[in-house]
């Protein structure tokens, strides 16, 4: 089930010390791969993270089965805030790397109830780009 090689916890790392419970967090879902918490900071009612039991830095490291059970645990906890909080949407973020706001690296997922006319907007302006620059990043992914 669990890789033995993989990293089970960094000595320093505040989300694998609320996962041991060594630091004192707000835990409202768990399973055998992962705990979510209530983020200290929230961006609206109801705002928690979802993180992986072992340590994993983000997005590019975290091997595929802690991945998905961080995944469908952060779909099970949106369906909850939906039902329990009244949200009427929600936002999953998580953010790879500092160039991308990561700030505690442990791998997390964000779960953001959303609520009509909160105060959170996008964090880009949406407007038309430029074909040649598109089909450019487009070529170098494909
Ligand atoms: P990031 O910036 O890495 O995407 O997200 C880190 C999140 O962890 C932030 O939203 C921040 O508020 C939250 N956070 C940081 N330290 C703690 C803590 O000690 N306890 C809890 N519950 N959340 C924390
Ligand atoms: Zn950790």
């Amino acid at each position: 089930m669990t890789d033995p090689s993989s990293p089970q916890r960094d000595p320093d790392c505040i989300f694998c010390k609320i996962v041991a419970g060594e630091l004192p967090a707000t835990i409202v879902d768990q399973d055998d791969r992962t705990v979510a918490f209530m983020d200290i900071s929230p961006a609206t009612r109801g705002h928690a993270l979802v993180v992986p039991r072992r340590h994993w830095h983000n997005l590019l490291e975290i091997a595929p089965d802690d991945l998905r059970a961080t995944v469908l645990a952060a779909q099970r906890l949106a369906a909850r805030v939906v039902e329990r909080l009244g949200a009427d949407g929600v936002n999953l973020l998580n953010s790879c790397g500092p160039a991308a706001w990561q700030t505690v690296f442990h791998f997390h997922v964000h779960v953001i109830p959303r609520y009509d006319g909160d105060p959170l907007r996008l964090p880009w302006t949406p407007a038309e780009g430029d074909k040649q620059e598109i089909e450019a990043a487009a070529a170098a992914l494909r």
